[in-house]
């Protein structure tokens, strides 16, 4: 027996807890997508955020329904203006790796003031898409560790 409370034992479980196996799938378009196009996949796919990447399939973007919105209260057609005009772009994204801790994520979500951080894989050549962290996500997580306790 460690003397523990069940307090100090559930943020133990919480603060180890990794990235891996709580993400949700990704929702990635091409950067040369229409502005137009990326909002129909918003509702297509039913996320808030999308996910930009360039030929090679690495991580150049991020768009949010925020994003889209300005862009379409603009006088511009939106059929014609590609994504990589308006998104969020690189070096500027915050992500996370499988193998970090989750809470480390749920951090940035709150520091950066945004919805969803895209979970990466690092290679020579850029970062893949592998997932998606969101405040649902951690939400999910708050949930099952109610549910379950230490
Ligand atoms: P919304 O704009 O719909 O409120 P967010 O709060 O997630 O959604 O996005 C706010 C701004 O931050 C947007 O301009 C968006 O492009 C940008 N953004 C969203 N996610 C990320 C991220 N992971 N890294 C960097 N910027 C992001």
């Amino acid at each position: 027996y460690t003397g523990k409370t069940s307090n100090q034992l559930l943020a133990e479980k919480l603060k180890k807890m990794l990235v891996d196996g709580h993400e949700s799938t990704p929702v990635v378009i091409n950067e040369n997508v229409s502005v137009y196009d990326a909002i129909v996949t918003v509702f297509s796919e039913d996320v808030g955020t999308l996910f930009v990447t360039d030929a090679k399939a690495h991580l150049v973007g991020v768009l949010s329904r925020k994003d889209l919105l300005r862009a379409s209260i603009g006088q511009q057609k939106l059929t014609t203006i590609p994504v990589n005009i308006i998104m969020t772009r690189m070096p500027n994204i915050t992500m996370c790796q499988k193998s970090d801790l989750l809470i480390e994520v749920a951090e940035k979500l709150i520091k950066t003031q945004i919805d969803a951080i895209p979970v990466v894989n690092k290679t020579i050549n850029g970062f893949e898409v592998v997932g998606r962290i969101t405040k649902t996500n951690i939400t999910r997580v708050l949930v099952e560790l109610a549910e379950t306790g230490v």
